[in-house]
C-alpha cells in the first residue's frame, strides 16, 4: 500500500516547449532508476509529478528527491477528498503541523506569517481559487492563534491544488534545479582527489550531462588510499548523475619521463598536457563528447590563462571548465553542499603535487609547450597506460 505522496515541481524543463515531453521522460526514468527496489508509483499529470510510496521508505525516497537533477522543488502532500470542508480541514492540519514544529505559539522555525495559495485545474469544483484562499486563510487564523497573514512576504505558504483529487501541502523543499541527467550527452571528467573537480562534474551533471570520469594515479608514489578516496568521490558524484563510470589510469611512467627529461619548471604543465592527451583518447574511444576539468582561473600557477592555453593546446574535443570564474570559497561551499568536501580534504596526496617544481613557469608559451611535449615522446607510454587500464 502507498501511504505517502510527494508532489514534484519541475524546473527549467518547463521552458522546453515542444521538447518538454522528452525531458520529462528522462526525468521519470532517472527517478525510477534511483528508487529501483522501493515500492513506489509515479504519476504524471499536467506537467506535475506525483510520487507515491511507503512511510518506511521515506528517508530513502526523500534522499533521492534531494539528488534528482531537473526538479525545482518537492513537497510531501496527502491527497484528500475533493470537497471544500475536507480541503479546509487539511489546511488547518497543515498549519498546525508548522506551528508545532516551531514549539507552538506560532513561531515556526522563525515562521510567523503565512499565506494560502490555491489553484483549480478542475473547474467543476464549486469553489474558485480566490474564495478557497479566503476561506482557508480565515479558518487557519481562527484555529491557530499566533499566525498572521502576510500576502507579500510570508514565512510559509500553504498550497491547495484541486485536480483529479485535492492536494494540500506546504513547507516545500528546494530541489537541485537544472536539467535531467541524460538529456545533454556524456562528458569525461578529469577527476582528481581534490575539491574542485567533483564540483565541476556536479555542475555539468546539473545541465543534464551524463558523467564518466578518469583518474590518474602514480602508484607507488601515490597511495592505495588516495585511489580509494577518488572511488568514493565518484560514488558520491554518481549518486546525483545515475552512476559514474570511472577509468583509473596508472601514470607513473609518464610522470617519471617528465621528471627526468623535461625542464623542472615545466613539469606540472607538461603533466597536465599528458593527462589531457590521454583523457581525449579515452573520450574518443568511449564516445564521450567533451572533457570536463575543475580549473579556476589563476587559482594556482598551472591555471593562469597562458598555462591553461598550453594545457589545452593538443586537445581538439571541447573542454568544459564550469568553475573557471568561481572563487575558491564558492567552490568549497558547493562541495560541502553536495557532500564531496569531507572526502576531498582527506590528506592523501594526488600525483600532481608529487614532483611540484619549486618555481613553476607562470606564463608558458604554447609553442614552447608543444615542442617540449613532443620531445618527451610520451605517446607510447600513454598508449601503454590505456592498455593496462583495459586489462585491469
Ligand atoms: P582539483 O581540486 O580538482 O584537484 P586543483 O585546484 O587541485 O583541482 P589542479 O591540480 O591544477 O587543480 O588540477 C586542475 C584540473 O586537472 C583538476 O580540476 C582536474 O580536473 C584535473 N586533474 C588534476 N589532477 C588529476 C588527476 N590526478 N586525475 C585526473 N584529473 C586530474
Ligand atoms: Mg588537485
Amino acid at each position: 500500500m502507498h501511504n505517502v505522496s510527494w508532489l514534484l515541481r519541475l524546473g527549467e524543463l518547463t521552458l522546453k516547449g515542444g521538447n518538454q515531453k522528452a525531458f520529462e521522460t528522462v526525468l521519470k526514468r532517472n527517478l525510477q532508476t534511483m528508487l529501483a527496489g522501493y515500492k513506489v508509483r509515479l504519476e504524471t499529470r499536467n506537467g506535475r509529478f506525483y510520487l507515491h510510496g511507503q512511510e518506511n521508505d521515506r528517508a530513502a525516497i526523500e534522499d533521492a528527491l534531494n539528488r534528482l537533477m531537473g526538479i525545482a522543488g518537492w513537497a510531501q502532500t496527502n491527497p484528500v477528498q475533493k470537497n471544500i470542508d475536507t480541503v479546509i480541514a487539511a489546511c488547518i492540519t497543515e498549519g498546525k503541523k508548522l506551528a508545532e514544529r516551531g514549539g507552538g505559539g506560532g513561531a515556526i522555525n522563525g515562521v510567523r506569517t503565512f499565506k494560502v495559495e490555491a489553484r483549480r485545474t478542475d473547474k467543476s469544483f464549486p469553489c474558485n481559487s480566490y474564495t478557497m484562499r479566503c476561506k482557508a486563510g480565515e479558518a487557519i487564523l481562527e484555529a491557530i492563534p499566533g499566525l498572521r497573514v502576510d500576502v507579500h512576504n510570508p514565512d510559509a505558504i500553504i498550497r491547495i491544488e484541486i485536480r483529479e483529487k485535492a492536494y494540500v501541502y506546504s513547507d516545500g523543499q528546494k530541489g537541485l534545479g537544472g536539467l535531467p541527467v541524460g538529456t545533454a550527452g556524456r562528458g569525461l571528467l578529469l577527476l582528481s582527489g581534490g575539491i574542485d573537480s567533483p564540483v565541476a562534474g556536479f555542475c555539468m551533471a546539473s545541465r543534464g550531462m551524463g558523467i564518466d570520469a578518469v583518474h590518474f594515479h602514480a602508484y607507488p608514489y601515490t597511495s592505495e588510499e588516495a585511489k580509494q578516496k577518488v572511488i568514493r568521490l565518484a560514488e558520491v558524484l554518481g549518486s546525483y548523475c545515475m552512476g559514474i563510470r570511472l577509468h583509473i589510469i596508472g601514470f607513473t611512467k609518464v610522470q617519471m619521463r617528465i621528471k627526468e627529461a623535461a625542464p623542472l619548471p615545466w613539469a606540472t604543465v607538461l603533466l597536465r598536457m599528458a593527462m589531457m592527451d590521454c583523457a581525449e583518447q579515452i573520450a574518443r574511444a568511449t564516445k564521450a563528447k567533451c572533457l570536463i576539468t575543475g580549473e579556476s582561473l589563476s587559482q594556482v600557477a598551472s591555471q593562469t590563462i597562458e598555462n591553461i592555453t598550453c594545457t589545452q593546446s593538443k586537445v581538439t574535443l571541447p573542454i568544459l571548465q564550469p568553475l573557471i570564474g568561481l572563487d575558491k570559497n564558492t567552490i568549497i561551499h558547493k562541495a560541502q553542499q553536495i557532500g564531496t568536501y569531507a572526502i576531498s580534504i582527506e590528506p592523501y596526496e594526488d600525483c600532481c603535487v608529487l614532483f611540484n617544481p619549486p618555481h613553476p613557469v607562470l606564463r608558458g608559451n604554447p609553442a614552447e609547450a608543444i615542442q617540449l611535449y613532443e620531445s618527451l615522446q610520451l605517446e607510447p607510454l600513454i598508449e601503454e597506460a590505456i592498455k593496462e587500464m583495459r586489462n585491469d
